[in-house]
């Protein structure tokens, strides 16, 4: 799949992106989700969403491990959120639109991020908290898959 580039040279921009109905579905479940927890409870705990409508069922899952395997193999379909670097959620829908964005391009490119077989479930994907951070992030990620 290949798309446009954006004004600032990027195929997936985070000053460009425009946040979807998933990414409003996604920031909002999981705005509700962290508002009906404890904190303790859920900063260990990682959420599934499905990519193609920000769907979140609101099981909090001890590790990812646990929440990959609940995908029962289709878990290139799904981002693993974890609220241990935004306890609160997404900042905004916008935020949220970044990370499922993120994630498709991680996917398309052929990365495998969740692993069932994996210890941890696979590597994580850190929600970036600065433009800067994603920037880098998308960068290598452009670059490796050339
Ligand atoms: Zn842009």
């Amino acid at each position: 799949m290949l798309k446009a580039k954006c004004k600032h040279g990027n195929e997936l921009c985070s000053i460009c992106l425009v946040a979807d109905d998933a990414a409003k579905r996604a920031w909002e479940q999981v705005k509700n989700i962290a508002a009906s927890t404890e904190w303790g409870e859920r900063v260990n705990s990682f959420l599934t969403i499905r990519l193609s409508d920000g769907y979140c069922d609101g099981t909090l899952y001890e590790n990812k491990k646990d929440a990959v395997k609940h995908c029962g193999g289709n878990e290139q379909w799904y981002a693993f959120f974890s609220f241990r670097n935004a306890p609160n959620g997404f900042a905004s829908p916008k935020e949220a639109g970044i990370f499922l964005a993120y994630h498709r391009a991680a996917y398309d490119r052929g990365f495998r991020l969740p692993d069932p077989d994996d210890q941890f479930g696979g590597p994580d994907l850190i929600v970036p908290d600065m433009n800067e951070h994603l920037f880098d992030q998308l960068g290598r990620l452009m670059r490796s898959s050339n």
